[in-house]
């Protein structure tokens, strides 16, 4: 069935305007404007003013950038957190059907990993393992994760070539191999049961950013005998982060990396290497640049951080509720806007403040992870600026898919709730 299902090429562009050789451009400027990002930010951080604003120099030698031992911890922990991923643990659901009706099974025991996971950090700590290599090679281990996501995007090109056009990403089906590659051409790219982008999605980049946190933790302990508050901060906000994105696993089946995107150069990489080597960069940054933080502030940030998770966290799961079941007692007496679809929108609660309710809880939560580090440079600053501009474009994104889903009704909630992600600003 799924071979008969033609679909059409990808019409609508992102990252470089509708024209062949523009949006080549663009995407072809992506594949080294994203790495060369990650390689700035962390010369940056090590250097003494830790200053955006200054090119970091001199470069360190390209050989001293290769490190094979970097290279197979990496593939170590990719293939430890693969394994953890088959094993028998956890349940399966189904996701949401795709073009020619069929779901695909997803196996949720991302919590479980993370779990074990860090029940082996904790023996490493116990048994004194020189967790600080982290710290010691984090430019290593960062070029290491880009040329490994560099070697799966390559793989995943070409297995899409021999995909069938039903299983190509709507969006990265567009027969220009530079587009497709960055954007994605395959949409759920699997070996045998085994799915390439919902396991980098959640698992190595997500579950190996709180353990490069914690290997910070452990330097920051050798090098002062304390950790810092600062630290505490930092580590335990994005665990918190993490922990509930891997307890809510199900709740990615909706989202639109895996329902729209397809698995190229713009996840892999993004998974693989952006995610654990940029989100990490405020525990990275207080490593070498200790900040004092006093206990009110410090309470100021917690209060922050709350709030921002609140918002973040019951939104998500509001919208989660409704669109598994409009009965659910929690969400059915909320007002709803009908679609020619079937479908419904919510306008009340949560969603009935801003259309993005999700993205201004994650915002108020990025910048409580920024706020630890002082005021004095930009550089930790960085998550919070760029996760700005990230959700922006992807609202921006998400509206234009809604409008075409949902047309007049679209417009009615647009009507309804004018703002789209800060109430009385945007
Ligand atoms: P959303 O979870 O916001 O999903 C958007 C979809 O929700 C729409 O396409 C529509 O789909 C549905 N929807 C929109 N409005 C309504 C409404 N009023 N009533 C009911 N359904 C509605 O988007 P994302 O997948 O982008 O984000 C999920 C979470 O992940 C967010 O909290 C985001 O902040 C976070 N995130 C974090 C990132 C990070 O790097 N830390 C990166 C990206 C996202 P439909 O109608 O088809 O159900």
């Amino acid at each position: 069935m799924a071979d008969k299902i033609k679909i059409s090429r990808t019409s609508e562009f992102e990252f470089g305007g509708p024209i062949g050789i523009l949006l080549s451009v663009g995407a072809f400027l992506l594949l080294f404007v994203i790495p060369g990002t990650v390689f700035y930010l962390l010369l940056t951080c090590n250097t003494e003013e830790a200053s955006v604003l200054r090119i970091p120099g001199p470069l360190p030698p390209l050989e001293t950038l290769w490190d094979t031992t970097a290279v197979t911890v990496l593939l170590a922990w990719i293939s430890f957190q693969a394994i953890l991923y088959m094993l028998p643990m956890g349940k399966v659901v189904e996701g949401i059907p795709l073009r020619d009706k069929t779901r695909l099974k997803y196996k949720i025991n991302a919590f479980h990993a993370m779990v074990v996971s860090f029940l082996l950090a904790g023996v490493a700590f116990v048994l004194k393992l020189p967790l600080s290599y982290v710290y010691d090679h984090f430019l290593q281990l960062a070029v290491g994760a880009g040329f490994l996501a560099l070697a799966l995007s390559i793989f995943l090109y070409f297995k899409a070539l021999a995909a069938p056009d039903s299983a190509l990403a709507p969006g990265g089906n567009s027969g220009n191999p530079i587009y497709d590659f960055f954007i994605g051409h395959e949409l759920n790219p699997r070996i045998g049961s085994f799915d390439l982008k919902y396991f980098c999605e959640l698992r190595p980049g997500l579950i190996g950013w709180c353990l490069i946190n914690l290997c910070f933790l452990v330097k920051e302990v050798e090098l002062r005998g304390s950790p810092s508050l600062s630290m505490i901060l930092v580590c335990a906000f994005q665990a918190l982060y993490v922990m509930d994105a891997l307890w809510n696993e199900e709740c990615i089946l909706t989202t639109m990396d895996i329902v729209h995107d397809g698995f190229g150069f713009m996840l892999a990489f993004g998974d693989l290497c952006w995610v654990p080597f940029t989100y990490s960069l405020q525990a990275y940054f207080l490593v070498s640049h200790p900040q004092e933080l006093g206990t009110f502030a410090a309470l100021c940030i917690v209060l922050i951080n709350t709030v921002g998770y609140i918002i973040f966290r019951g939104s998500n799961s509001q919208k989660n509720a409704f669109r598994r079941n409009p009965a659910d007692p929690q969400v059915a007496g909320l007002k709803t806007i009908p679609t020619a679809t079937g479908k419904r929108l919510l306008v009340s609660g949560w969603w009935g403040i801003v259309r993005h309710p999700n993205y201004l809880g994650d915002l108020i939560m990025a910048l409580a992870w920024s706020l630890p580090c002082g005021l004095s440079h930009i550089l930790p600053y960085f998550y919070v600026t760029y996760f700005t501009v990230l959700l922006i474009h992807r609202e921006a994104r998400d509206e234009h898919q809604c409008m075409k889903k949902y047309g007049l009704a679209w417009q009615e909630y647009c009507r309804r709730v004018p703002y789209r992600m800060f109430p009385y600003i945007y």
